[in-house]
């Protein structure tokens, strides 16, 4: 049997490297192994009928979709790195945020969903849940504590992302929390942490009630795979584990291992896509064709405040907004990038740009810019080689 989930107790960095491993129960490999199971067999009757019985250790191996040494350590360490009591594993991001909602909602609920969420998250909202008579109230993601007008006697789950996907406002998350605390309901309230991930933000600290990562982004870290994350604090916890485990949800061991090693390296990575993307958001902000940066990160752009307030760092993603051109223009600067990936997707080592359009996918609020919105991902190239880049990029737009 393994012992209770290790608490984060060290630094970040020291924690990112350590939780979750047990070296010593596997030859002291120092990674855990990769166990591909589905039946667990036992040594004897005794054991088979104990397996059969009701059991508070959510560490009991009995068969593999139920987890296996391979989930646990994964499990353990994002549990510990996000401060919650356990972590449910996920196949993708898209698929934490739709287990979290089904976990939390049933018919006849309401949800308040930040207008600026991710796109899948928005249709799992108007299509699936609402096939299930759970209803959504799409809101304005810098509403603040001002949410407490909002909140119906059926609310049920109060959903956050910060930064917002595409458009990287904040939210007031302390405030947010505050206002469903003062409800006096019985309201969860569940964040999408992707961007940041654990080491930068900790939502459960702020009183968060349930982390959501797209693992796949920078826990992977290296666009080989996808996988989500669902942290819950005790409270929640067994309403997430039963319905995951109802739904017999399981991830493949070999990307649950991906994720694991990825991890290792995240605080590493992440100071480096911190820097890079700061060195490219000052670069580009003095370029003549760019009207506005979107990065929390940097002084001056939208939300750098409540970001100084509540995060401890910036992941490599950010939004640029550049003076309209004509189509021809806007493919001679993607067509010219060497080093800019374009592609959906990010956290990988890999640097992106795509063009983004957020007014498609808004409803409580409206996206007004007349600009074009690039979206970047600052990978771990050498900074002066991605300027570069770009500025040749710029160039080969403005020939047109
Ligand atoms: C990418 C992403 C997801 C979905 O992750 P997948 O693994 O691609 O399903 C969810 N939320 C956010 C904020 C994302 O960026």
């Amino acid at each position: 049997m393994q012992e209770p989930i290790v608490s984060r107790k060290h630094a970040p960095e020291t924690d990112i490297v350590h939780l979750g491993r047990r070296p010593f129960d596997h030859q002291g490999v120092v990674n855990p192994p990769v166990l591909h199971a589905s039946t667990i067999l036992f040594p004897d009757f005794d054991a088979f009928e104990a397996a059969t019985r009701p059991s508070t250790d959510r560490r009991r191996v009995v068969y593999g979709r139920r987890g296996t040494p391979t989930s646990f350590a994964l499990q353990d360490a994002i549990a510990g790195l996000e401060g919650g009591y356990d972590t449910l594993i996920t196949p993708s991001g898209a698929s934490a945020v739709g287990l979290a909602l089904l976990s939390l909602l049933k018919t006849g609920d309401h949800v308040l969903m930040t207008d600026s969420c991710y796109g899948p998250t928005r249709i799992q909202c108007s299509s699936l849940l609402a096939r299930y008579g759970v209803t959504t109230t799409f809101y304005d993601p810098a509403i603040g504590g001002a949410i407490a007008a909002l909140i119906r006697p059926e609310t049920a789950v109060v959903f956050m992302e910060s930064p917002g996907s595409l458009t990287f406002e904040v939210q007031d998350v302390p405030a947010i929390v505050a206002a469903v605390a003062a409800s006096g309901r019985d309201i969860v309230t569940v964040i999408d942490n992707t961007w940041a991930s654990p080491y930068f933000f900790r939502p459960l600290a702020l009183g968060v009630d349930v982390s959501v990562q797209a693992a796949t982004k920078y826990i992977v870290g290296h666009s080989d795979a996808l996988l989500g994350t669902i942290t819950a604090t005790e409270a929640v916890w067994p309403r997430l584990a039963k319905t995951v485990g109802e739904l017999g949800i399981w991830t493949g061991p070999d990307d649950m291992y991906l994720a694991q090693r990825g991890l290792r390296t995240l605080a590493v990575r992440l100071n480096q896509h911190q820097e890079t993307g700061l060195t490219l958001a000052r670069w580009l902000a003095e370029r003549p064709e760019i009207v506005q940066i979107l990065h929390p990160g940097l002084p001056g752009s939208p939300g750098h405040a409540l970001w100084k307030r509540d995060f401890t760092g910036a992941s490599g993603l950010f939004g640029a907004l550049i003076k309209p051109v004509p189509r021809p223009a806007l493919a001679a600067f993607f067509n010219s990038l060497e080093l800019f990936g374009m592609g959906w997707s990010w956290g990988g080592y890999e640097s992106l740009c795509i063009l983004a359009d957020p007014a498609k996918s808004r409803s409580a609020t409206h996206w007004t810019r007349p600009e074009l919105l690039l979206r970047f991902h600052a990978g771990l190239e050498n900074p002066d080689d991605l300027i570069a880049d770009l500025e040749t990029a710029f160039a080969a737009m403005a020939a047109v």
